[in-house]
């Protein structure tokens, strides 16, 4: 600073000054921040997860590093590792994070699995398919819900994970077949679509029955028949159509 008083004159003194604090600000906002989110997320891995059954090393692993928080509106960031869903707008929810975990794991994932979601809702349970899957396959019935999880997937730089705007009652039949299929909404019964579009040897989980509470059946395809059974009760949104009538 003494060698700025004795060499500049003020006006080019302020300009610098001003350089300098700019310099410093960006740096500081640019700086990736520490995750204060990470105890959180390893607690609630090791007391809602881990404990209750769940072994999937993949599965736990993506768990501890996706970061939930960011998935839900700014609001209730602070609730995002808490035992239950969470609001996300549109009257829709994103899942309690332990549902997740069972509905991935018991789609036995590899690497090579190809998957397909119905229901991206905030995009949480595409980001976990991403970590395990290299290509995952998403489908929001809800605009503005597909273009806001598209655009922070893209951010978090999951290449892997491709979402579109549609009806996931239909499937998407250019990328079939299938290896996985994880319904995250609820239909009434199982969309014809959907068990065309499974591979051989391929398994579907997805929450079937009437608003309120659902059976959660894991169905898997062999020699072209699908085998079914009733793994959980839970309480999904419903499935709808693009009229906003449940299927
Ligand atoms: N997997 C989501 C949770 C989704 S909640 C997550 O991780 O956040 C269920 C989602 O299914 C809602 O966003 C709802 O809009 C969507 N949905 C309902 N019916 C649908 C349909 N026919 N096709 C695609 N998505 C549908």
């Amino acid at each position: 600073m003494c060698a700025l008083q004795k060499t500049y004159p003020l006006n080019i003194k302020i300009c610098l000054l001003l350089v300098l604090l700019l310099h410093f600000g960006c740096k500081t906002r640019t700086q990736p921040q520490a995750d204060e989110y990470l105890p959180l997320r390893n607690q609630m891995v090791d007391q809602q997860i881990a404990s209750r059954g769940i072994t999937d090393r993949q599965v736990l692993t993506a768990m501890r590093k996706v970061e939930r928080h960011l998935f839900v509106p700014p609001e209730l960031a602070r609730y995002a590792y808490g035992d239950h869903p969470l609001s996300i707008g549109y009257g829709q929810t994103i899942s309690q994070p332990y549902i997740v975990a069972f509905m991935t794991q018991v789609l036995n994932l590899e690497k090579t699995t190809k998957v397909l979601e119905i229901g991206t809702g905030s995009g949480y349970q595409a980001a976990i398919l991403g970590e395990i899957c290299d290509s995952v396959f998403s489908i929001e019935i809800v605009p503005e819900l597909g273009v806001r999880a598209a655009r922070l997937l893209k951010m978090l730089g999951y290449s892997n994970v491709l979402v579109k705007t549609g009806d996931g009652y239909l499937g998407w039949p250019e990328h079939a077949t299938y290896d996985a299929i994880i319904v995250t909404c609820a239909p009434t019964h199982v969309p014809e679509p959907l068990m065309n579009q499974l591979a051989e040897g391929g398994r579907m989980i997805i929450p079937v029955g009437q608003r309120g509470v659902q059976d959660l059946v894991l169905l898997s395809k062999k020699k072209g028949k699908l085998v079914k059974h009733s793994v959980l009760p839970v309480r999904f949104v419903p499935m709808v159509d693009d009229k906003n009538k449940t299927y």
